[in-house]
């Protein structure tokens, strides 16, 4: 089951993808569960499922406006330096532990919706990244037992303003820009996808391959993350774990490519989807 949020006939609200079309499942159960993320904490993927099957396609998926998959997240973890590669061509020492920054949840945006080039920086870099759904809630959780409080997998592209992330040793600045984080479609079931550590993982830039990898070459495994960030924080349903890119980013080559207005950058993570973002200049 592919799960989104979106915006059609100016009403924002949830569904799920039937072919090229969209169930709308906030008519059907927004009594019970007003979004997606209040659908994952009631424990509704039985009721979602069902509405599905029962229901009928209320929209065409090129006529809606994609938003971000989850757009209420309480926690957004992202992982840096977590592919060996892109550990090597940063120039960071190894570490014992995951590297963990937030972004938070007015940062994002949706599929097809313009990742925005601040007015104060030109260091606009990508970042194609598996992201973790999380489905219910998980304190110490074993890495045995972590993926199953997932609820689901998405594409993320951790649009990074790189001398802002570079200001000092902290990386928020650069990572919570508005309209930097580009996340969806939509999030895709566990049974969809099967082990999250063997996906192909790749970016391209108006159509250039940059990134080509495989999430097997993550440093910390998703089971890995789940359990160290429950050993500090109480993960809940809806939380987003984002698990790091492949080496192949802008800021590391020569010359360095960034991003620029009228762009079109992509995401393509294996049985999850594509993420596609045009890029503007902050107005
Ligand atoms: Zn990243």
């Amino acid at each position: 089951m592919r799960l989104l949020t979106y915006r059609s006939g100016g009403k924002i609200t949830y569904g799920a993808v039937m072919g090229d079309g969209i169930v709308d499942l906030g008519a059907a159960l927004g009594a019970d569960f007003p979004d997606l993320k209040a659908i994952i904490a009631g424990g509704g993927m039985n009721r979602a499922r069902a509405a599905l099957e029962a229901g009928e396609p209320s929209a065409s998926l090129e006529g809606i406006e994609y938003l971000p998959v989850i757009p209420n997240s309480e926690k957004i973890l992202c992982v840096g330096l977590n592919y060996e590669d892109h550990r090597i061509e940063t120039d960071f020492e190894p570490t014992g532990h995951p590297t963990l920054f937030n972004r938070w949840a007015e940062c994002q945006c949706g599929h097809g919706q313009p990742m925005v080039l601040p007015r104060n920086s030109v260091e606009f870099d990508y970042e194609g990244e598996l992201a973790v759904i999380i489905g219910r809630d998980g304190r110490h959780v074993d890495e045995a037992d972590a993926l199953d409080i997932v609820a689901g997998y998405s594409v993320y592209n951790d649009g990074s303003i790189r001398d802002w992330q570079m200001h000092t040793t902290q990386f928020l600045p650069g990572k919570n820009f508005d309209a930097t984080g580009a996340f969806g479609p939509w999030m895709v079931t566990p049974d969809e996808v099967g082990d999250p550590d063997d996906l192909a993982i790749s970016l391209r830039l108006n159509g250039e391959t940059l990134q080509d990898s495989r999430t097997s070459h993550m440093i910390f495994k998703i089971p890995r993350l789940i359990a160290y960030i429950s050993s500090f924080t109480t993960l809940r349903p809806g939380d987003v774990i984002v698990s790091g890119t492949p080496g192949g980013v802008g800021f590391t080559r020569t010359p360095p490519i960034f991003m620029k207005a009228g762009d079109v950058v992509e995401v393509e993570i294996e049985k999850v989807g594509v993420l596609r973002n045009p890029i503007v200049a902050e107005g």
